[in-house]
């Protein structure tokens, strides 16, 4: 099946709505203008409910089929915030806000979710009903996560969801997706050492603080190394490292570095968390010093249900020919994970072609990819929903 000759006929309606999106981008929650836009729309599509103010910004439209004695309901979700960037493109629709910038292509996933919406509204060529989820702060605000707390699945009767995500360096056209861990849990810490501070010239009635610190720091690269199954994926990066000397005569009194830990399952992330606490407080015990760790958790493993992803993998074969089944995983994070803990379902990548990458200032959406991401949404709608003729 190619794609469909509506959203062909639709593509330029579309193209302008993400092009507004992305000269008016918003940060996190605040996604107000964004979240309005998207309710109106939906309103004007004939959804059969709209919803605001779900995870305080989010926006869920709710489209009947034409039969719905499948019983059955299947969540769409997309993301709608920006990031604070400065933008660095020549584009005529760039950015009109300085320091805010849509480069992670939030602007096109709900553009081609809007444009989903308008065609299973006009069609209802299913059974059962489509809810359509706009979520505000996917970019380190666990907007996802505040959606499910506020009732998103149980207040709408959700049975699956899917969610899908542009990818720079994938061609057009082409999907990506895997059953399991598709993208890492993300977690921060902390650690803050301290010894004894004093003259430079006299360490033996100090204890170097820098000096335990930067053992500490190599240490924690063993984890990965030396603790780690070396066919599982984990990373352990230290990103800043400071300490509260001066000047190059004196020693410091604490040190303090912070950093992230990515994994693919929950068993290895409890583990990264449990060597980082041992060699940080065990290394400084060693050197006469203390060291205090503290810990954040973020996003959970994005983790696609096996049999939502053949249905996923399916529709996108249908929508184009060219679906790799088994992408490796990567290790950034993403918050539909929230999702996913809570109703199975999956998350799909759709190429953004020869792009910058996401989260860099010259990043765009391709509008190119529209097409094929408005026809999986709503094929995920009919595939999974079909009315029997
Ligand atoms: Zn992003
Ligand atoms: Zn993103």
């Amino acid at each position: 099946m190619p794609i469909r000759n509506r959203y062909a006929e639709m593509l330029d309606e579309i193209t302008g709505w993400r092009r507004d999106f992305h000269t008016h981008p918003e940060l996190l929650f605040e996604v107000h203008r964004t979240a309005g836009k998207v309710a109106g729309m939906l309103r004007d599509f004939g959804c059969d409910e709209v919803v605001e103010g779900i995870g305080r910004t989010g926006v869920v439209g709710v489209i009947r089929g034409r039969a719905s004695d499948s019983g059955k309901v299947i969540g769409l979700r997309a993301d709608m915030d920006a990031l604070p960037i400065h933008e660095a493109t020549d584009l005529e629709y760039a950015s009109e806000t300085p320091g805010m910038m849509h480069a992670c292509g939030h602007d096109g996933h709900t553009a081609m979710l809007l444009g989903a919406a308008k065609y299973l509204a006009e069609t209802r060529n299913f059974n059962g009903t489509a809810v359509v989820i706009f979520q505000p702060a996917e970019e380190g605000g666990a907007g996802g996560l505040e959606m499910c707390r506020d009732g998103l699945m149980e207040r709408f009767g959700i049975q699956e969801v899917y969610g899908l995500h542009n990818a720079p360096g994938l061609p057009v056209g082409h999907f990506a997706i895997r059953p399991g861990a598709l993208l890492a849990s993300s977690d921060e810490f902390e650690i803050v050492v301290t010894g004894k501070g004093g003259h430079a010239a006299e360490p033996h009635k100090s204890v170097d603080t820098t000096l335990v610190a930067a053992h500490i720091l190599i240490s924690l690269q063993s984890i990965v190394s030396r603790n780690i199954d070396p066919l599982h994926r984990v990373v352990v990066t230290v990103g800043t490292f400071q300490t509260d000397s001066v000047a190059s005569n004196i020693i410091a009194n604490q040190v303090t570095m912070a950093g992230t830990v990515r994994t693919l399952d929950a068993e290895n992330r409890a583990f990264a968390e449990q060597r980082i606490r041992e060699i940080a407080e065990g290394t400084a015990a060693a050197m006469g010093a203390s060291a205090e760790v503290r810990w954040e958790r973020g996003y959970p493993v994005t983790m696609n249900t096996p049999d939502n992803t053949v249905y996923a993998a399916d529709v996108a074969r249908q929508v184009s020919g060219n679906v790799e089944d088994n992408v490796d995983p990567i290790m950034p994070a993403e918050d539909f994970s929230y999702m996913l803990e809570e109703r199975p379902g999956a998350y799909i990548f759709v190429g953004n072609g020869d792009s910058a990458v996401c989260h860099h200032p010259a990043y765009n959406f391709n509008d190119d990819a529209i097409p094929f991401g408005s026809s999986w949404y709503s094929g995920m709608i009919e595939a999974r929903m079909p009315v029997e003729e």
